[in-house]
């Protein structure tokens, strides 16, 4: 258990729900949703397909599985997979893509971005004597590891074009696809427009317990289906969190603004202290990613020394930290995390 006051800075999926979400959870209408008959899980997986402009939706556990059951969907065994350097496939799903889908991955560019040219020169066709056949890519949007970054749009659209044209299937992982909305003023229907299958999550920024949804065509969702009751994560009763992603939808959206800058003005504090190397270009939603000066102390003490002082950050490599700012996290909360991370990393 952690103390109650503590500042929890390492994931924005920890947010908690409010009493409001809460309420919304207990007064959902139920019912089996392996037949169909749940009808918050309907109503959510249609809003969620309007919203990302595809025919169908499917409910599924966590972004973990909208990824796997994904990439089941829309690869074959020997098949090799794009992404942007660092995805979230590559790096935090415990060699899942390899064991489930039987694919390979290709990382291309670095900070998780790349461009059209990037894409085509790492693909190679179906058919040649022995590379591995090119049969997805993989666009984040925002990127985790790249420190939210925004997959700027006219990347997005060379890259699924490019795709199209070499018939490479495309998805998109939008565990914050809300923040990339927010931080450039287009729709979700419009970032995810170009791909064939799109998911959300809800239990990141939207501030839901559980669960993300993935879109496409509805005949790719009715495979979605098929491989997400193979991978056990067909279940029952879940009106109760689909209600919660439905209100999160209603109400938690547009609040995205607050966690941006409640981010920035957490990177700025970081970037005045001479421990610290924040890039701001890059602070560009609710994750701030920042190094420690040479003559600082490592990344595990400096999370340690925080943690003792009430503020949760996380590693994110031997000199890197992270950390986000989400629903239940006040600009006075970043405020005193700041000082708390700069005195922490003073020297000694
Ligand atoms: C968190 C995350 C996921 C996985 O979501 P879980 O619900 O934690 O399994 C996938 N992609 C990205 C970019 C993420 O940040």
């Amino acid at each position: 258990m952690l103390p109650r006051d503590v500042i929890d800075l390492r994931s924005d999926a920890n947010t908690l729900p409010t009493a409001a979400m809460r309420d919304a959870m207990m007064r959902a209408s139920i019912g089996d949703d392996q037949y169909g008959e749940d009808p918050s899980v309907n109503a959510l997986e249609a809003r969620v397909a309007a919203l990302l402009g595809k025919e169908s939706a499917v409910f599924v556990a966590s972004g973990t599985m909208a990824n796997q059951v994904a990439l089941r969907v829309l690869t074959r065994p020997g098949d090799e997979v794009v992404v942007g350097g660092e995805a979230h496939v590559l790096w935090h799903e415990t060699g899942a893509a390899a064991a489930n889908a039987g694919v390979q991955i290709k990382p291309v560019g670095t900070t998780g971005l790349f461009t059209a040219d990037q894409f085509r020169a790492a693909t190679h066709p179906r058919g040649h004597m022995v590379f591995p056949p090119t049969g997805l890519v993989v666009i984040e949007n925002t990127h985790n590891r790249g420190g939210g970054l925004v997959f700027p749009h006219a990347d997005t659209l060379a890259i699924c074009t490019a795709a199209d044209q070499l018939g490479i299937a495309t998805l998109l992982d939008g565990a914050r696809l809300f923040n990339a909305a927010c931080a450039t003023g287009l729709a979700v229907s419009e970032l995810a427009q170009p791909f064939r299958m799109a998911w959300i999550a809800l239990s990141k920024g939207l501030g839901c317990p559980a669960g993300s949804v993935l879109a496409g065509s509805a005949a790719d969702i009715a495979a979605a289906r098929r491989v997400r009751r193979m991978f056990g994560g067909a279940m029952r009763q879940i009106g109760f969190l689909a209600a919660a992603g439905l209100y999160a939808l209603d109400h938690q959206v547009t609040r995205l603004g607050e966690d941006h800058a409640n981010a920035r003005a957490l990177a700025e504090r970081l970037a005045a202290s001479p421990a610290f190397d924040v890039d701001l270009g890059t602070v560009q939603t609710n994750i701030v990613i920042a190094r420690l000066a040479p003559d600082a102390p490592d990344a595990a003490t400096l999370v340690a020394r925080a943690r003792a002082a009430g503020v949760l950050i996380f590693q994110f490599g031997p000199r890197m930290i992270r950390a986000t700012t989400y629903l239940g996290i006040d600009r006075r909360a970043c405020l005193e995390a700041g000082e708390v991370l700069v005195a922490a990393a003073k020297r000694g």
